[in-house]
């Protein structure tokens, strides 16, 4: 039986991770389009978005916050209006 003090010394994560401190954009290869023409501001997308990467101003949708979009194209499926494109980096 190996004795636990001869057991490699292992990783330890000493802080929990948080999305805000790993920008989440690094690897995206589509990003989301707005077209605000269509946009009625019903906040589905910033519901639905893992990342929290919609930007919404005075009760409005702005725009993404690319640093932390990861392009996973939800924003663009849970749209009513069909308001979000997804296009090639
Ligand atoms: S593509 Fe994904 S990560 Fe980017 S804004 Fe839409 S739902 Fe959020
Ligand atoms: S889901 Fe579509 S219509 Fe609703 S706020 Fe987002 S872009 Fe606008």
């Amino acid at each position: 039986m190996t004795s636990h003090k001869k057991m490699p010394i292992g990783g330890r994560a000493i802080e929990p991770g948080k999305s805000e401190e790993v920008e989440t954009g690094d690897w995206r290869s589509f990003r989301p389009v707005v077209d605000q023409e269509l946009c009625i501001d019903c906040m589905s997308c910033w519901i639905y978005c893992p990342d929290s990467a919609v930007i919404v101003k005075d009760n409005k949708m702005t725009g993404f916050k690319m640093t932390h979009c990861k392009g996973c194209g939800i924003c663009a499926k849970a749209c009513p209006k069909k308001a979000i494109t997804m296009v090639e980096e």
